[in-house]
């Protein structure tokens, strides 16, 4: 009987000792390797027989709770680490993405507009720039009094005397 036929039975031998061979119940005795063994072995069972499942701390969501808080109200360390967290967890949470948005609006806008005049100022003389602006001005007036023709029948009161209706070029 050598001591790893006998190591892998030990299990038994302490489980259902009645299962294992009398022949290797006598080794366990008589060697010393094989008795330690068989002794660390149920001493391990015997802890996992009393551990148990530790319970969850009943403060564990009021500690949560208030680190949270203590984390939003602690000062952000930095300049912009400040302004990022003014960003993130400002008073006025809805009003930071319309005032991003209108940032990159005013970037936008403003970045195209000096653009096209640069562009402008390159291809032709600000004369003709303005004219050009004229021009356009123009188009805006006759498409308003167009559309001011077309808003004027469904009208009741006239304030001209033109009342003959929409009349075409
Ligand atoms: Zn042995």
């Amino acid at each position: 009987m050598n001591c790893r036929k006998v190591n892998s039975r030990l299990a038994d031998l302490l489980l259902d000792p009645q299962s294992v061979p009398v022949k290797l119940r006598q080794h366990v005795k008589e060697c010393a390797g094989c008795g330690r063994e068989l002794a660390e072995l149920r001493a391990t069972m015997g802890l996992l027989d009393d551990w148990a499942v530790p319970e969850a701390n009943p403060f564990f969501d009021a500690k949560l709770l208030s680190r949270l808080r203590a984390e939003g109200q602690a000062k952000p360390v930095g300049f912009l680490e400040r302004w990022k967290a003014r960003l993130l967890y400002g008073s006025n949470l809805r009003m930071q993405p319309l005032m991003a948005g209108a940032l990159a609006l005013i970037v936008l806008v403003g970045g195209g507009t000096y653009a096209d005049l640069s562009w402008q100022s390159h291809q032709q003389s600000d004369e003709s720039a303005a004219v050009r602006d004229l021009q356009s001005l123009d188009g805006n007036a006759q498409v308003f009094q167009q559309l001011d023709s077309i808003d004027q029948p469904a009208a009741p009161q006239s304030q001209d005397s033109g009342t003959a209706g929409p009349s075409s070029d």
